[in-house]
């Protein structure tokens, strides 16, 4: 039988000759279910298919369209495979010309040197922890900065701000099987079905064959609605009037859980008195919500039936209530209010701590959680230890160096900072925020205000347009590493196949540079000089107490198993749920927070619809990975524009038809998809950039005072038919084309 990388014994019988010379297990890269996969590669080093793993506990044999067709993209023939430098060109302009390693990397460490003070790093939660503790380590030992940072600035920070004040921790508290054992799961701004969709076969399954009931939380109609006792629509930008109102329900119900309250948090009289005015009239008032079904959900989600099977919590007399959100109650102005909100739910029920319950932010990338714990956020040293004394003088005692003690700048903020001038410097790595960035046009001009940009990637992208170097990365299947799923679950990336022609994987590129930034600041370089992932891991466990107990070494012993942190020695079994005694900040706080103003930016005369963004099944963010994986491209090759019915007959529009969208920003071409999904006024449109459509030429560059999140939910539009009289503003594309209100 063939040998099978990654995995002590695999079973069954011999295969027959489909050209597979080789099989790896591996995890999947693109969302944070963390799916394990297995890859089946040629004798060219080309994936031939992707087989699922039964034995993986976070997949149990699923696997979604993009983990099962989608990993193709390795294969592409646009893959960068050699460093390329921006070179003055015949024309006048410049040109990235290829370049050696030596001379990229060189040229690259000078202009850092050159603009150390004024340097920000993007770093990328698709890349392993490895990487991501390279990165943080090369900007806050050798740049004396933390201005580091990473998508969940644009996805998950308000939920992260939130939960760390909180609960102490900004991590899902429990497991994938807590869903398969609860008696409640409520959905919240989530598009389960096609986000996470393995997650949403097991809230499927738990509802089928364990009887739980299901809430969805969502201004569109989802899938999951299918399976909903409740499905609450509130008006987009009033979460926290319908989360204040739940809980204003169950405490005047008596369903609060008063022992949990009384041993577990702190601050509930003052959370009681804040809700005095959220009455079930007042909130559907607000949120548009039926009174009645504001009553109906609050009752199951403090008394959830137990479910159907073996009681897996004995104690109880009902059983427990998942939480789950998503980006659609994080990315908003008020994005952090919105998350206590839902905490403060949870408290209040006490559905937080034990076997069926649960709170659950679904991580976007499939290492955005991973990318954190590792340090690359701008307040926090790996494993969320924080700037103080204590923590930098550990770090400094083992890398040699003083380190900085102030909070760097979030992702956002870098971008705000270099369209004023203030940041010389980025190094982007695995990132592409040219796409992902709010009101693009914007982005665009703060890119180009910097003095230098390196750019660390696997493809060639709208950022790397205007990088004056550019780094070729490996992709998850060509280098070792690690990471770590929504479950908290380490798991095991392994190199199935060669990277293509001379590039590397980005923990070991980020090492070479970092040894050539510290011989031209005089620094030793043997802070820098691991020779493998594992070396990198062994390190990062060493200083960082939620992985002590986890390597390399450990993880392929266990195979499919993986542990989930906190995993602080090696005889420690991990942890698959947190607070089961208490809360890493002791008692957790009630944090009362009041519905604010409407969004930033309401429907007008011209701009009469609200746009709401997301992701779609096929593709994965901005597209960059699918549009290169042919299947799913097939499958979804345009973009579509998601309308009312009622709104297509008021604006003539027909299915399929093309139309054009405009915000006060931008503007975008699509095609026309009549659905019963939006409600009258609100279209959808998704991230990813398709023929050169992309939303975030229409968003608003907005944040969350917080958390510094963008509003991507909300923004003011109007459609129009390509050459239809009233398209006034023809011609005037883009930031020209920025209109009075
Ligand atoms: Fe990959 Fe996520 Fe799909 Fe699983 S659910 S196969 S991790 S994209």
């Amino acid at each position: 039988m063939m040998a099978t990388q990654g995995i002590a014994q695999e079973t069954g019988g011999p295969l027959p000759d489909l050209g597979v010379a080789k099989q790896v297990v591996t995890t999947c890269a693109y969302c944070g279910v963390g799916c394990g996969v297995r890859l089946n590669i040629d004798a060219n080093d080309r994936i031939l298919w992707v087989d699922d793993r039964p034995t993986n506990p976070s997949s149990q044999g699923m696997l979604c369209v993009k983990g099962r067709f989608g990993l193709t993209f390795v294969n592409h023939e646009d893959r960068l495979t050699t460093p390329l430098i921006r070179r003055p060109s015949a024309d006048g302009g410049s040109v990235l010309e290829p370049a050696s390693w030596d001379e990229a990397l060189d040229y690259v460490a000078e202009k850092l040197v050159e603009h150390r003070g004024s340097f920000a790093m993007l770093t990328s939660a698709k890349a392993t922890n490895e990487d991501g503790y390279v990165l943080q380590k090369l900007a806050r030992l050798l740049m004396q900065t933390n201005n580091i940072d990473h998508c969940t600035r644009l996805c998950h920070s308000p939920s992260v701000e939130a939960m760390l004040r909180q609960l102490g921790s900004g991590a899902t508290s429990n497991s994938y099987e807590d869903f398969d054992n609860a008696g409640c799961l409520m959905v919240v701004g989530s598009d389960t079905s096609s986000n996470h969709p393995v997650i949403a076969s097991r809230l499927r399954r738990a509802i089928d064959e364990r009887g739980a009931r299901l809430i969805v939380v969502n201004p569109k109609r989802i899938d999951l609605c299918d399976y909903a006792d409740y499905f609450l629509r509130p008006n987009p930008g009033t979460d926290v009037a319908l989360f204040n109102g739940l809980a204003k329900v169950v405490i005047d119900e008596g369903l609060a859980d008063g022992a949990f309250i009384a041993s577990r948090t702190e601050g509930f009289e003052a959370f009681r008195a804040s809700l005095a005015g959220y009455t079930p009239d007042y909130v559907e008032s607000v949120t548009g919500v039926a009174a009645a079904d504001i009553r109906g959900a609050a009752r199951l989600f403090a008394r959830p039936p137990k479910p159907r099977g073996p009681d897996v919590d004995p104690s109880r007399p009902y059983g427990g209530s998942c939480l789950l959100w998503g980006m659609g109650v994080t990315q908003h102005t008020c994005g952090t209010d919105n998350a206590y909100s839902l905490l403060n739910l949870a408290l209040v029920t006490g559905q937080v701590g034990r076997p069926g319950n649960g709170v659950s932010p679904l991580r976007g990338q499939n290492n955005v959680q991973g990318c954190g714990d590792a340090g690359c956020i701008p307040d926090n040293l790996p494993g969320y230890q924080g700037l103080g004394d204590a923590n930098r003088s550990k770090f400094e005692k083992a890398w040699g160096l003083p380190l900085p003690g102030e909070r760097g700048l979030r992702a956002t903020e870098m971008f705000e900072e270099a369209a004023q001038g203030n940041l010389e410097c980025m190094y982007v790595t695995g990132e592409n925020p040219l796409l992902s960035e709010p009101y693009i046009h914007h982005a665009e001009e703060a890119v180009k205000n910097l003095k230098f940009l390196v750019v660390q990637d696997i493809f060639p992208n709208e950022t790397t347009q205007y990088a004056h170097v550019v780094l070729p990365a490996a992709s998850f299947a060509e280098k070792e590493g690690t990471f770590t799923n929504s479950e908290r679950r380490v798991q095991r990336v392994r190199k199935a196949i060669e990277p293509p022609g001379v590039s590397r994987p980005d923990w070991d590129i980020t090492a070479d540079l970092a040894r050539r930034i510290a011989r031209r600041l005089e620094l030793p370089v043997d802070q820098f000089a691991w020779r493998s992932a594992a070396a990198v891991f062994d390190e990062m466990a060493s200083l960082t107490p939620i992985l002590g107990g986890i390597s390399h070494e450990r993880l392929d012993a266990l195979g499919d198993e993986a542990i989930q942190w906190p995993c602080p020695t090696p005889d420690h079994p991990g942890t698959k749920r947190l607070y089961d005694e208490t809360f890493a900040v002791g008692k957790a706080p009630f944090v009362p927070v009041e519905q604010g103003p409407p969004a930033a930016e309401l429907p007008s005369q011209r701009f009469p619809l609200i746009l709401n963004t997301g992701r779609i099944l096929y593709h994965w963010h901005g597209g960059t990975i699918t549009r290169r994986a042919r299947t799913l491209l097939a499958r979804a090759p345009e973009l579509q524009v998601a309308i009312n019915p009622q709104d297509a007959a008021r604006y003539d529009v027909k299915e399929g038809e093309d139309i054009v969208v405009y915000s006060r920003r931008g503007e975008l071409a699509g095609k026309a998809l009549l659905t019963e999904a939006m409600r009258a006024g609100e279209i959808f449109i998704p991230f990813v950039k398709l023929r050169d459509a992309n939303a975030n030429y229409l968003t608003n560059a907005v944040y969350d005072p917080k958390s510094r999140i963008p509003e991507y939910k909300v923004c003011a539009v109007r459609i129009e038919k390509p050459g239809a009289p009233q398209a006034w503003r023809r011609g005037r594309r883009g930031a020209g084309a920025k209109e009075r209100a």
